[in-house]
């Protein structure tokens, strides 16, 4: 799935020099770029999740979600809605966001010695809310019509004297259930604890509804959690926010939804850089989606078009790429695609050991190098290794 602005270089970049000279694959191409989009009334995108669910395995590219500004700039018929939230909304889901460690990147935490992997509810709460902006005095009310007939339930929201904002979002069982599941066997996949936090203190019944089903299903998997040696703790989301950057990593943090697409880009950051998250969700019934947790990095492309060169890391693109190749690999059974795979993932990392690095590594890298690559330097770096490796 092609996407927009500096990913988009970026993305042909990695497929034309370090996939497709090396591997026998073939692709199904779904162009996500916002042109595409707007010129199909956004069917692509729905397409593209279609494929995932044909297929099992899909890559994505950073896309653009449209704002004001952005319908403007690219003249849209319409202010598409995310094209992740659409795929999530159909693929559900779970996605994990897992920082990959470099020896010379140190994370700005100096505690932090293993991976905090995200684990964010990929369904539901904001991303699939109703608001409505309240022009004057009236009553809000939040009402449920029971299909099986019996009685409407009304419930005060506010009773409004003047101008204000209302919103109403919702999360269902089987959805809920399935992320502490997709949760679950990541945490017994990867051998990690898994902390869930959650505001159930003042969200008695919205959060304490995830709490409770988080419970049952742990009380479900208890034994082989405990054969495998993992701890299960559930905590005050506050409480989990202080207690990760006290920690040296290695947990699974299972997040709502909305603390999970925050506290992604905090612990990215925290890693080194939004350049180093990898991201892939995991649907109930076994599909992948791997992607770059961070967006199309547009304000390098407003360089970009401007003639000016550009420093922006590929990294978590290229692990995109490499664990979507590793994942066709394990489900159709060809040890050798796999193999390249880890191949491509080990040459990135011995390239940024050996001190070459994108502008925003070469800022924290512990010792210091002099001079930083160009976005394509270092894909060409990694290209020229790899060929030295392959033949
Ligand atoms: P962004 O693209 O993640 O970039 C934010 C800033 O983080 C950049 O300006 C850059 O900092 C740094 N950064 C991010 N990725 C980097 C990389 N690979 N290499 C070097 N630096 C990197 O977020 P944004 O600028 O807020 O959003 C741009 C567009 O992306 C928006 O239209 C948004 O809708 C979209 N988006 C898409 C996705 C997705 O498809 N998964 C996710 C998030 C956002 P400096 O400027 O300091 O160099
Ligand atoms: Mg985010």
């Amino acid at each position: 799935m092609d996407g927009d602005e500096m990913t988009r270089i970026i993305w042909h970049f990695i497929k034309d020099k370090l996939i497709c000279p090396f591997v026998d694959v073939d692709l199904k191409y779904y162009d996500l770029g916002i042109r595409r989009r707007d010129e199909t009334d956004d069917k692509v995108t729905v397409d593209a999740a279609n494929a995932i669910k044909e297929y099992g395995v899909g890559v994505k590219c950073a896309t653009i979600t449209p704002n004001a500004a952005r319908v403007k700039e690219y003249n849209l018929k319409e202010q598409w809605k995310s094209p992740n939230g659409t795929i999530r909304s159909i693929l559900d889901g779970t996605v994990f966001r897992k920082p990959i460690i470099i020896k010379n990147i140190p994370p700005a935490v100096s505690k932090w010695k293993r991976p905090i992997i995200i684990g964010r509810h990929a369904y539901g709460d904001i991303y699939k809310n109703i608001e409505y902006v309240v022009d004057g005095p009236g009553t809000a009310e939040l009402v449920f019509t029971p299909l099986a007939g019996g009685e409407k339930k009304v419930l005060k929201l506010h009773e409004f004297k003047g101008r204000g904002v209302i919103m109403g979002m919702h999360n269902t069982e089987p959805s809920i259930r399935s992320f502490a599941k997709a949760c679950i066997n990541y945490a017994l996949g990867e051998k990690v604890d898994l902390w869930f936090g959650a505001k159930d203190t003042i969200s008695k019944q919205y959060h304490g509804f995830f709490r409770d089903i988080f419970a049952e299903e742990i009380e479900q998997a208890k034994d082989s959690l405990q054969t495998a040696g993992i701890q299960y703790r559930f905590m005050l989301i506050d409480d989990a926010v202080a207690q990760v950057i006290k920690s040296e990593g290695g947990m699974l943090w299972a997040c709502m939804n909305y603390d999970g697409d925050v506290m992604s880009d905090m612990v990215a950051t925290g890693f080194g850089s939004l350049g180093l998250m990898t991201s892939v969700l995991v649907s109930p019934d076994g599909k992948y989606e791997f992607e770059a947790a961070h967006g199309t990095v547009v304000r390098h492309y407003y360089e970009h078009l401007k003639g000016n060169p550009t420093s922006t890391n590929s990294i978590a693109s290229i692990f995109a790429w490499t664990g979507a190749l590793a994942k066709r690999g394990e489900l159709d059974n060809t040890p050798e695609v796999l193999d390249f795979a880890r191949t491509v993932e080990s040459i990135v990392i011995e390239t940024v050991e050996s001190g070459i690095m994108t502008k925003d590594l070469m800022l924290i890298a512990e010792p210091k190098v002099e001079k930083y690559a160009l976005t394509e330097e270092f894909i060409d770096a990694v290209a020229e290794r790899l060929k030295g490796k392959l033949g």
